[in-house]
């Protein structure tokens, strides 16, 4: 061999003046739900445009220069390119802050999370998690919200899949050249890189600050990938949910820690902040220490950060959530607690969960926050329950967490026919009306044929890209041109009209992608029908440590090498934006069957049902109350405490009935017109009902308004005055933690059975306060007519008067009230701790029922 040395050079084009604004086109994720800008840059080479993977920024180093000369040329290209830049000028224009008034002028929401997906062209997300927070970051935008959000700028992203002829899952990591990612360092003004410093043991780890634009938002994302640090800990910011505990409380450290300092060194002050799930959660101890630096005790400061701070949990299962030994939060936390004048213990309390000695992020994220939710009904309830005992004496459906269910960011996830569609049928302003569940009902205008029409071409273009999937794993896996004919017998673009089922997402195990291979026999009568045919489309990665999620994959390629199912049933490698935005508006029907409660939201469901596709799940997650008994599926999944293998064949008989009696005949019930009206009308059913409900507007309008507001309000009452609300709250709460063991409640009145409807009653009770005063707590009635079991908020409450009697040491508290209903009545009394500067009514925990 001979011996030789590679000499490369980097030849860039030069953007031509006319076409300078490209690159503020690529750098800006605008691009990511502008599909015109995409299809703009795809115009000026294909090829190249597949090629960099559908990244506007690689794909302008790239160009050729005669490309680009061309295109100056081009009236049509000039035109579009002109529109598209109206179209973006006009959305960044900054007078038009419609929603500013929805917060104060200085308002700042900042917006911490692990993992952000806005498009294929910045890997720094693995699934739900991230795009929920994409999602996020560009729903704020949409809504003109004063927003900034705070990530990991990971080297190498998570892992490419590719699946071999046994079924196995192989990983692959690209290491990202950030010069050719949408981000741009943040430089000081002599040109150098804005870069923050953390303490981690021994030593100092340097990170640099970058930033993405989503739209009017900033994303500020950290690397630690610098010649300043040792070669560990440049390898911190590596790799997403990659290495082992100590890499990953460093990342968290990073994210949490890094992050505040990051928006103190460019002077960004947030007046409310949101934690994305636990990771990030560090954040509070980094704010806690500033304040203690300030000279604010340690349970004022607490107060202080945990008011303006929302926590979001995504998490169904207590062991989801992550946790660090007791060890390791000493090495890393030694010198922070110290400062903070606490003791070890009283530190570790902090992130304390039960059953268990490791300090926990979800807890800690309680503990450092006063607004706390699920991401669904169910699971918000489910939530509730696994922290429950952070408030012992509540009832877990009366404690603070809450919900909001998760919403997808429509331009991004609906395809471009539908957007047409509705300009069309529904008027511009359909962009404008997101969440107007009255408006959407004009989808009915859309004739049926062309509703059928624009599904039907959907699917063809899903085809297109499944085939040429399906070709290339062939070819790399070393199948024959005849298997291969074999295999797309059904993905024809000419001829869409089978019905075609599509299940992608993580393949975790709760997930039970296998579940319709629960009893095969049943499962080919219905897919093999030679008039009827049924396709099943599978896609999605299984975590590189996951051994179980991976043996699903494999199971599933198994399945589908069996003859009679080759064609029939496709596994396609590489689960990623691109093709969650191809599958969820191509295919007919949407499989989801989680374990119940297992799935908090889930989201690729309400992608497809956006796009006309139908949605056939297990009621959990966002589809408990998504699903109204006309737009879908439901598969009522088995009790709670229901034996697994016993639930899986429940469940999966249940949806191989709805499979075989509804599904199926509903989607062949052809007229002579060519479609199934009864499809379109349910397709569109389920479109109108659950496009103005689950989408990002709507979801990041209820963190406004439910949240943000009042925590950014109740911030400002604990600041002000050198932070006398604090003070004031913590002060409050010492006392009523030492004083409220003592509180005893006890009944005068002499309870009586009957009463005649209109009757005034008179309820007396007596309670000792324990040096507590009066106006410390509220004594309540709760009253509901019993005949069915109900939840206690649907009790009316009914508040006790202090009389102003105290009788040796018992304050005396009296209640008339006269009963509105008849029948019998079931009530309970209790007493509470209660402040005015409280969060949440029940937010110290504690209660005294009679
Ligand atoms: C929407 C989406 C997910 C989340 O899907 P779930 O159904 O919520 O699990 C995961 N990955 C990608 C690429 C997605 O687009």
């Amino acid at each position: 061999m001979f011996s030789r040395t590679a000499f490369t050079i980097t030849v860039n084009p030069k953007i031509p003046p006319r076409l300078r604004r490209l690159e503020e086109l690529a750098n800006n994720l605008w691009y990511s739900w502008d599909r015109a800008t995409r299809t703009l840059f795809s115009r000026l080479d294909p090829h190249l445009w597949e090629a960099v993977g559908h990244n506007p920024k690689a794909f302008l180093k790239r160009v050729d220069e005669s490309a680009l000369l061309k295109a100056t040329e081009d009236r049509v290209f000039l035109a579009t390119y002109n529109s598209i830049l109206s179209t973006y000028d006009s959305y960044h224009d900054a007078s038009s802050q419609d929603y500013a008034g929805h917060l104060g002028p200085q308002d700042q929401v900042a917006y911490f999370c692990f993992e952000f997906g806005f498009h294929e062209s910045l890997p720094i997300y693995s699934g739900g998690l991230g795009i929920l927070a994409g999602d996020h970051c560009k729903a704020a935008s949409d809504l003109h919200l004063p927003f900034v959000a705070i990530g990991l700028l990971y080297r190498q992203g998570y892992f490419s899949q590719t699946i071999d002829s046994m079924g196995n899952q192989q990983v692959t990591y690209t290491i990202s050249d950030f010069e050719d990612l949408p981000v741009t360092p943040i430089l000081h003004a002599n040109g150098s890189s804005v870069q923050i410093e953390v303490a981690l043991p021994q030593r100092i780890v340097v990170a640099k600050v970058w930033q993405a634009k989503i739209g009017h938002v900033t994303l500020y994302l950290l690397d630690t990938d610098l010649a300043e640090n040792s070669p560990q800990d440049r390898y911190i910011t590596h790799n997403l949910y990659g290495g082992d505990r100590t890499m990953r409380i460093e990342q968290e450290i990073i994210l949490g820690i890094g992050g505040v300092r990051a928006l103190q060194a460019l002077g960004i002050k947030p007046t409310v902040w949101h934690i994305n799930e636990g990771h990030a959660a560090f954040m509070i101890l980094e704010r806690i220490y500033n304040l203690v630096e300030q000279g604010l005790d340690f349970a004022s400061a607490l107060e202080s950060v945990a008011v303006n701070t929302v926590f979001t949990t995504h998490t169904a299962v207590p062991a989801g959530h992550d946790h660090f030994s007791a060890e390791m939060m000493q090495t890393y936390f030694d010198s922070f607690y110290r400062s903070f004048n606490i003791t070890r213990e009283e530190f570790l309390a902090l992130g304390h969960a039960p059953g268990s000695p490791d300090f926990n992020m979800t807890a800690l994220a309680i503990h450092g926050s006063r607004t706390h939710n699920g991401v669904s009904k169910i699971h918000g309830d489910v939530s509730a329950n696994i922290c429950r005992d952070l408030w012992p004496q509540i009832e877990p459906e009366e404690n603070p967490i809450s919900y909001i269910t998760n919403g997808v960011h429509v331009p991004t996830f609906l395809a471009q026919e539908w957007s047409d569609l509705f300009d069309r049928y529904l008027g511009h302003e359909w962009r404008n009306k997101m969440c107007d569940t009255g408006y959407w009902s004009d989808i009915n205008a859309i004739p049926d044929h062309l509703f059928w029409s624009v599904r039907q071409s959907l699917k063809s273009q899903m085809f297109h890209g499944i085939r040429s999937r399906i070709t290339d794993q062939n070819t790399r896996n070393h199948g024959s041109e005849a298997h291969l004919d074999r295999l797309l017998k059904f993905v024809d673009p000419i001829n869409p009209n089978v019905l075609t089922l599509g299940f992608a997402r993580r393949f975790a195990t709760y997930k039970r992608a296998a579940l319709l291979f629960e009893n095969l026999d049943w499962l080919r009568k219905i897919i093999l029908d030679q008039d009827r045919p049924v396709l099943l489309i599978f896609a999605g990665k299984a975590h590189p440590a996951d051994v179980p999620g991976q043996d699903v994959i494999r199971r599933i390629s198994q399945i589908a090498q069996f003859p009679e199912f080759e064609g029939r049933l496709l596994l396609i490698e590489g689960y990623d934006l691109r093709l969650a935005r191809r599958l969820v508006a191509g295919v007919d029907v949407w499989l989801n069957n989680p374990i119940y409660p297992l799935e908090a939201s889930g989201t690729s469901g309400m992608k497809a049902g956006i796009n006309g596709a139908i949605n056939l799940s297990v009621l959990d997650g966002w589809w408990g109350e998504g699903y109204d008994g006309k737009n879908g599926w439901a598969i009522k999944p088995g009790p709670r405490d229901m034996e697994g293998v016993l639930r899986d064949k429940e469940e999966s008989r249940a949806l191989y009935e709805i499979l075989q009696d509804q599904v199926v005949p509903l989607y062949y019930n052809y007229g002579k017109l060519g479609y199934s009206p009864e499809w379109v009308k349910m397709a569109k059913h389920s479109m109108m009902s659950l496009l103005p409900r689950y989408n990002s507007t709507r979801m990041v309008d209820e963190y406004v308004t439910k949240f943000y507001r009042s925590a950014s309000n109740k911030g400002t009452l604990y600041t002000e005055n050198n932070f006398a609300g604090a003070k004031n709250i913590a002060a409050w709460k010492a006392k009523i933690r030492n004083a409220w063991r003592g509180v005893t409640l006890r009944r005068l009145d002499i309870p009586s059975e009957r009463a005649h409807f209109s009757e005034a009653l008179n309820f007396k009770v007596a309670a000792r306060l324990n040096n507590l005063e009066p106006e410390d707590v509220i004594v309540e009635l709760l009253m509901h007519r019993q005949y069915k079991k109900t939840r206690l908020s649907n009790f009316n409450h009914f508040k006790f008067e202090y009389t102003g009697t105290k009788d040796s040491d018992e304050h005396i508290f009296e209640l008339q009230l006269t009963p509105e209903l008849c029948g019998k009545q079931e009530y309970y009394i209790r007493i509470y701790p209660c402040h005015p500067l409280l969060s949440h009514p029940l937010e110290m925990g504690m209660m005294v029922w009679l």
